[in-house]
């Protein structure tokens, strides 16, 4: 039986015959421990289409294309398209793009999926410089039914952080406003090539049965303008886009302090101010 792309000495053998090294501002580290590839590939509810954030040398995509219907990859470094090409050329359903996948338009993409597949989910080991961002925009689209993730601990940990700790953020209110998250597993640093300083963590969102009605877009955009400075109240936060007596009145009719700072505000508050400000604009014009 073939070895597994993501076995370590696999993964060594590719990089010395494809002449390739990781690449640290692409936030490659490969994962070399078949078990976890396994694994995740296994809890990520793929079995319709999934999508790949980063394939690298194709570690996680070949235990995906083990699963899914089809795998549909984004990856911005040209130079490993000699080896994925190799690796799945006889995989029928594995498609990869070599593309930045923050330029993606993704909404798009996701209208021409549902055409084909009931179901669409993501898994990936995300590049750890633009996690946020790669989140935010998963988060955008509605029609996700499961993100399987692996990150570093501590973005893990604002995934879950609740009220008044400390990692509580912006991250945190939008992906507790739609998905139940779930911790499943830790990835110590040595399971990767090269091993990171940091443990990675393996994180499940599931999208909730009943989710807030609003526009996620203008929701989202209104969570992080009143996380914009931690140390500030969300009246002064907020204070760019409107007038102090609208952020008052809002504030006041959700039973909320003035002096209020964002990490101190629940999930269900900021899902309350945004109804407020946004769906009863009549209020804030009196
Ligand atoms: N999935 C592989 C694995 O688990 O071994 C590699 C994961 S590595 C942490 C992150 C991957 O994301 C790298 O292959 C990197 O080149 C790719 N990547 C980085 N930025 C990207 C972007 N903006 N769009 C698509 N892929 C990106």
């Amino acid at each position: 039986m073939a070895k597994a792309i993501s076995s370590p000495s696999k993964t060594k053998e590719l990089l010395a015959s494809y002449g390739l090294k990781a690449k640290k501002g692409f936030g490659q580290n490969f994962l070399v421990d078949p078990m976890i590839t396994k694994k995740v590939a296994q809890v990520a509810e793929a079995e319709e289409l999934v999508i790949e954030i980063g394939p690298g040398i194709g570690g996680l995509t070949e235990q995906l294309s083990l699963i899914a219907k089809k795998v549909i990859a984004y990856e911005i470094d040209e130079s490993l398209k000699d080896v994925l090409y190799d690796n799945f050329k006889d995989a029928k359903n594995v498609l990869i793009y070599f593309r930045d996948f923050l330029q993606v338009d993704l909404t798009k993409e996701m209208q021409s999926w549902q055409k084909t597949f009931t179901k669409i989910s993501v898994c990936a080991n995300l590049p750890y410089y633009i996690t946020s961002p790669v989140l935010f925009k998963l988060f955008e689209q509605s029609n996700i039914t499961t993100i399987t993730v692996m990150v570093q601990k501590e973005v893990g940990d604002r995934f879950y952080a609740k009220v008044h700790d400390s990692e509580y953020s912006a991250l945190s209110v939008e992906a507790q406003s739609y998905y139940q998250i779930k911790k499943l597993f830790v990835v110590p640093g040595r399971s990767f090539n090269p091993s990171p300083k940091v443990d990675s963590l393996i994180v499940q969102l599931r999208r909730k049965e009943e989710i807030p009605s609003f526009n996620r877009s203008l929701y989202f955009q209104f969570v992080r303008d009143c996380f914009s400075q931690r140390r500030k109240t969300i009246r002064n936060n907020l204070q760019k886009k409107y007038t102090i007596d609208e952020i008052e009145k809002v504030l006041s009719i959700c039973n909320i302090s003035i002096n209020q700072r964002p990490q101190n505000v629940s999930v269900e508050q900021y899902q309350k101010l945004f109804e407020v400000l946004y769906e009863r604009k009549s209020i804030c014009q009196n």
